[in-house]
C-alpha cells in the first residue's frame, strides 16, 4: 500500500478524517504551540481516536533541548498540574512525583519519539532460500493514546515475505517497541510498523495486526471493559485472499508450547 491511500482496518474509523481542523504549516504551528481546535471538535478527535496524519506530529524543534532539560521542564509543568489539582505537594509520598512521571515520560514511555532510539537496522542475506512467510505473532504493545494519555495494552502479529534479506527476529519486536514508545492512535503504529519492516526488508510484502484494550477506554468515557481495538494493514502480496488466510490461520494457530 502506497501511504495516503486507503487504509484497510476491521474498525469503520476513517483514518484521515480531519473534522474540520485547519492543519498549520509547521511555521505556524511553531509560533502557536497548538492547534486551535473547537471545544466539541476535542471530544469527538478524543472519543473516535481519530488520526490527522501518518506520521507522528512532531515540531522540527522537537529535540532542540536535551533529555535533561526535557525533564526538569515536564517536571515544573506536572508540578503544577498537582498543584491545581489541590494536591499538596510537601507532602513526603507526593514530592517525587513530577521528577518521576517527567523521567518516565522522556526516558521511558516515550522514548519512542526520539530517532535516536530507532532500532538500527541489521539484515542478513537469505541463505536458507526461506521463501514462505515469517510471522512474530504475540509480540507486547505497551503504548499511549495521545488523545487521553493512557495506556493502550495488546499484542501485535507481524509477517513479511522475503525479498532476499531477513531479519533478526527481536529486531521486530524492537521496532513494535519503539513506535509503541509514544503518544499514538492505533491506526497510525499499525501504519508505521508496516512501513518501516517495508523500508528495513526492502519488500512491500508485509502485514500487521493488532489487538489492545484502550484504558481511556476502560476506565473513562464509555467504561467498556470488554471491547478491544483490531487494526490491520496488509500490503503486497498480504492482499491476496489466500495470503491473508493463511496469515490469519497462523496468528489463531494455537502453537503454544
Ligand atoms: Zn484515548
Amino acid at each position: 500500500m502506497i501511504l495516503g491511500q486507503e487504509p484497510v482496518f476491521l474498525e469503520s474509523v476513517t483514518f484521515f478524517k480531519t473534522f474540520g481542523i485547519k492543519l498549520m504549516s509547521k511555521e505556524e504551528k511553531n509560533s502557536a504551540g497548538t492547534l486551535e481546535v473547537e471545544p466539541e471538535i476535542i471530544e469527538e478527535i478524543g472519543d473516535n481516536h481519530l488520526a490527522t496524519s501518518i506520521e507522528t506530529p512532531l515540531r522540527s524543534d522537537a529535540f532542540d533541548l536535551s533529555e535533561e532539560e526535557k525533564i526538569e521542564k515536564i517536571k515544573i509543568h506536572f508540578a503544577e498540574i498537582m498543584h491545581v489539582l489541590g494536591l499538596d505537594l510537601t507532602d513526603q509520598s507526593l514530592q517525587g512525583t513530577p521528577q518521576r512521571v517527567a523521567k518516565m515520560y522522556v526516558k521511558e514511555i516515550f522514548s519512542g519519539l526520539n530517532p535516536k532510539n530507532k532500532p538500527k537496522a541489521s539484515k542478513f542475506d537469505n541463505k536458507f532460500d526461506y521463501n514462505d512467510m515469517v510471522v512474530v505473532k504475540n509480540i507486547d504493545v505497551t503504548s499511549f493514546c495521545e488523545h487521553h494519555f493512557l495506556p493502550f495494552l495488546g499484542k501485535a502479529h507481524v509477517a513479511y515475505v522475503s525479498s532476499g534479506n531477513v531479519i533478526g527476529l527481536s529486531k521486530i519486536n524492537r521496532i513494535v517497541e519503539y513506535f509503541s514508545s509514544r503518544p499514538q492512535v492505533q491506526e497510525r503504529l499499525t501504519l508505521q510498523i508496516a512501513e518501516e519492516l517495508k523500508k528495513t526488508m526492502q519488500t512491500e510484502d508485509v502485514a500487521v495486526f493488532i489487538e489492545s484494550k484502550h484504558l481511556c477506554v476502560s476506565t473513562r468515557g464509555i467504561k467498556d471493559k470488554q471491547s478491544s481495538t483490531v487494526t490491520v494493514e496488509y500490503s503486497g502480496v498480504f492482499n491476496e485472499e489466500t495470503t491473508k488466510q493463511k496469515f490469519i490461520d497462523y496468528i489463531k494457530a494455537d502453537t503454544e508450547m
